[in-house]
């Protein structure tokens, strides 16, 4: 069962963690006394003068030397009866449901969504005093400096780092947790970003945003009594290996990951990659591999999908908000096209007070609400969004053994989303983990006439990055989204 946590494994989990708990210490003491400091000790507040350890330094800080973590749940996993786990080809998939529509990618295959699920993660830090780093946007940074940032975040009081999973060339790909209540049903703020591997603001925007708050929080009861409250939730960079073929190549064109999926169409949602009888298929897909739009080999291929799924699983249940971080141009997509009604006017309330936290003081070239009105997300052939998946685990959906994605269930019975075009009809029979989740896509970057391309790595485009961090008020925004959360959570 994948499911729940056994005993047997529980107790293996315990053994493991022993074994690394033992690593950890010898390596972190080799270390240590290989850079002449003094035992590892989370302190409360940062010391900017003490000599910097450099990331070459950081051998040691590898998975050997990170704890292991029990297995988390999974609230996606089948109900259904799973005599026969054998997914559909796509011509029997395409033959069973002809009458609603036609599928343009095959499923997941059960066996991999199982590990996908049971990947282990690993906790990630390394061994020293904080240094105090300030992101910089219109700094220069590789992976490798992010990474640095996110490990030696992991020093501070009241942060974890993760890492949950491999790319497709084995780069690490890590997620932050800031809590300082030791909370587990804190609510929580979810943040991804760069899952597009040309749109760059996502992870500089999102690891600046996080990173300034740490360091405020060291020395600023009031922020800690919010974090104590209140989680943080964070994978900053969705695509690293994207990210570094375009840095590699000079590009602004590269969207996807290394293989040429675009992740955020290979989730396995249920409205992803089908076409409904009647509609047209969106131009802005791709049925091989390229720069964007393709939605792999099949849904959930890729492994930065893959450690997402169980990432968003995870913490989903205890969201606040989900909000994925792109580039696409001054504005915020949220709610779906097919939602329950009451919902949809949820979800234009949650952009619409995003949009009074990102205009304040801004008098020209304002973010708005986007709204592709000849688009059908659920039926033109896209979607399989990370927001999509978000959206889908929180409405309860499951897995579907025979359709390789999740599928909202009525009677007991999972429905393929291609057979109807609107959630109203069906409301009564969902039965959602988390009803209320806030979920928006913030496309930053507006493209402005004569002015430079807000895509890419540029030293123009990260002053633009830069510019734009201050004046939509992204250094403001996660104070902002506590005072929304302590309301609307009633956690006074
Ligand atoms: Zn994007």
């Amino acid at each position: 069962m994948i499911n729940s946590m056994d005993e047997k494994s529980n107790a293996k989990n315990k053994k493991k963690f022993m074994q690394k708990q033992t690593a950890i210490i010898i390596a972190a003491t080799i270390l240590l006394s290989s850079l002449g400091l003094g035992a590892h000790k989370k302190t409360v507040a940062g010391n900017g003068n003490r000599t910097s350890i450099h990331q070459e330094d950081l051998g040691a800080t590898n998975e050997e030397n990170c704890d292991l973590l029990p297995m988390l749940t999974n609230p996606t996993a089948p109900i259904f009866p799973l005599q026969d786990t054998r997914l559909l080809p796509l011509n029997e998939a395409n033959e069973k449901y002809k009458q609603y529509g036609r599928f343009l990618a095959i499923g997941m295959p059960y066996e991999e969504y199982q590990k996908a699920m049971n990947q282990e993660w690993r906790k990630a830090y390394v061994p020293g005093e904080p240094d105090r780093i300030v992101v910089d946007l219109r700094k220069f940074y590789a992976y490798k400096d992010y990474e640095w940032i996110m490990l030696n975040l992991s020093r501070y009081k009241g942060v974890d780092v993760y890492v949950i999973g491999k790319s497709e060339k084995g780069r690490n790909i890590y997620a932050i947790s800031v809590n300082f209540g030791q909370n587990e049903n804190a609510p929580r703020l979810m943040f991804e970003g760069q899952i597009h591997a040309r749109e760059f603001a996502g992870s500089g925007y999102i690891l600046k945003m996080i990173s300034d708050l740490v360091i405020k929080a060291q020395t600023c009861e009031a922020t800690r009594a919010q974090l104590s409250k209140i989680r943080i939730e964070a994978v900053p960079v969705a695509n690293p290996d994207g990210r570094e073929m375009n840095i590699a190549s000079g590009s602004t064109r590269w969207n996807g990951n290394a293989n040429g999926v675009d992740l955020n169409r290979n989730f396995i949602s249920s409205g992803s990659s089908q076409v409904g009888n009647g509609y047209t298929q969106n131009p802005f897909t791709s049925s091989v591999p390229d720069n964007s739009f393709y939605p792999g080999p099949y849904l959930g291929s890729a492994k930065e999908t893959q450690a997402l799924m169980k990432w968003i699983e995870c913490h989903i249940p205890h969201a606040y908000s989900y909000i994925s971080i792109h580039m696409q141009g001054g504005g915020i997509y949220c709610g779906r096209d097919n939602d329950i009604e009451t919902k949809k006017l949820a979800s234009k309330k949650f952009g619409e007070e995003l949009l009074a936290i990102f205009n304040r003081g801004v008098s020209s070239n304002k973010y708005s609400l986007l709204a592709r009105t000849w688009v059908n997300n659920t039926l033109d052939g896209t979607n399989g969004f990370s927001t999509a998946y978000a959206y889908d685990v929180a409405m309860g959906y499951k897995f579907d053994p025979s359709l390789g994605r999740l599928l909202p269930v009525v009677d007991g019975v999972g429905m393929p989303s291609i057979q109807f075009k609107s959630l109203e009809n069906i409301k009564h029979h969902l039965n959602p983990i988390n009803p209320d989740i806030r979920i928006a896509t913030i496309e930053v970057g507006i493209r402005v006439k004569g002015k430079a391309e807000p895509l890419g790595y540029t030293a123009t485009t990260r002053e633009m990055h830069h510019r734009d961090y201050f004046k939509y008020n992204f250094d403001k925004l996660l104070p902002q989204m506590f005072d929304m959360c302590i309301k609307d959570m009633n956690l006074h």
